[in-house]
């Protein structure tokens, strides 16, 4: 059967996800949570299973004014979608049309990317700087009459890297008439948001995720956030029943029992990240400074270096042009970075020892 020339045009997206959980690797390779999410999130979803309401369809209930009140919005300014890969989906489909342009730098998340390239629209992609930092006067320069949306992910992945509010703002101000996407699924370890300029300018949309701090990547629960008349418009293209019930439950348990999660970011963030640091800069190994819950790493044998982690019940992720030269590590609690920086110190003298 013929499909439409965008979709036979399409890559497969193939994230290496097979085997994880053949042993009891520590996972560092998906920017995931490496700790279990709030024992009261767990215990509301085993109570939701005892009552057998799985039988129902989901129902979001409360959920919408505590996400709202999360946010410091309205309650029709979010709208709950299964993991952000959704809400990328949904703002790309209402605002991308065949021939469009999006502008978005690399490298950038390959679900956007996919997204867009799936409607026939073409993805603009300026390059980051060479220290990985926003580029930007590309971005800007890229506009052109046929650009329909400016994407930025901020912090992005691979790079870690955020736009400043400044840079957001600007661009927003500048391109007024373009709709301006900004991505925050590591908002809770960053800490920067530009949720108080939706009050400002109406080109605005956001989306996150619980999947990273609130470790729920498995039970997919993502949010848009926006004017509430352009959340009512993707409202209309999201399935009814996008959001499970047990993500619906565990985003609830999340949002009232923050002090797990919250005391978890502040370890990866305070504690775990700076001792990386350290080991990597005692060692002159070259890292990118990263506002998120990993780190962009350059290694000179990518593949030699994920492979002797592996053997080490270790997984990490390398990367592909144009940051081919790198591989990318979460960050988890202290105890679990010590056990890598352990590892790491072995592979350093083992290739020390080879070469
Ligand atoms: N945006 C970015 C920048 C991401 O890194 C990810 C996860 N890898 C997502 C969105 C999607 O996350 P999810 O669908 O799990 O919410």
């Amino acid at each position: 059967m013929k499909v439409r020339p965008a979709v036979a045009a399409m890559e497969q997206y193939h994230p290496p996800l097979e085997g994880r959980t053949e042993r009891d690797y520590l996972l560092l390779d998906f920017s995931e949570s490496t700790q279990p999410p709030s024992p009261a999130v767990t215990a509301a979803l085993q109570a939701y299973l005892a009552t057998g309401k799985v039988r129902m369809y989901p129902a979001e209930g409360p959920l919408r004014e505590k996400l709202a009140a999360y946010v410091g919005v309205q309650p029709g300014q979010v709208l709950p979608t299964n993991g952000s890969d959704s809400a990328i989906q949904l703002i790309l489909h209402a605002l991308l049309e065949p021939g469009d342009e999006m502008i978005m730098a690399k490298p950038g998340f390959f679900v956007i990317l996919s997204t867009a390239l799936s409607i026939g629209a073409k993805a603009i992609s300026p390059l980051y700087k060479a220290d990985m930092s926003f580029p930007f006067d590309d971005v800007q320069a890229a506009v052109t009459s046929k650009t329909r949306l400016i994407v930025i992910v901020s912090p992005n992945n691979p790079t870690g890297t955020s736009a400043s509010q400044e840079q957001i703002e600007a661009i927003l101000k500048q391109n007024s008439k373009i709709p301006v996407y900004v991505d925050e699924a590591y908002y809770e370890f960053s800490g920067q948001t530009a949720v108080p300029l939706l009050a400002k300018y109406d080109n605005l949309v956001i989306s996150r995720t619980f999947s990273k701090a609130m470790a729920m990547a498995g039970l997919r629960f993502g949010y848009a956030v926006g004017r509430a008349d352009f959340i009512a418009q993707i409202e209309k293209l999201r399935i009814p029943y996008d959001v499970n019930a047990l993500a619906v439950v565990g985003a609830e348990a999340s949002l009232d029992h923050p002090a797990p999660w919250q005391a978890y970011v502040r370890e990866v963030m305070q504690d775990a990240k700076p001792m990386v640091e350290r080991f990597l800069r005692e060692h002159g190994i070259p890292f990118f400074p990263s506002d998120a819950n990993f780190l962009l790493v350059r290694s000179q044998d990518v593949g030699g270096i994920a492979a002797y982690f592996k053997s080490r019940d270790i997984l990490v992720r390398p990367q592909r042009p144009p940051v081919g030269d790198c591989f990318r590590v979460s960050i988890g609690t202290v105890a679990e970075m010590r056990g890598f920086l352990q590892i790491y110190a072995e592979y350093l003298q083992h290739a020390g020892a080879a070469a």
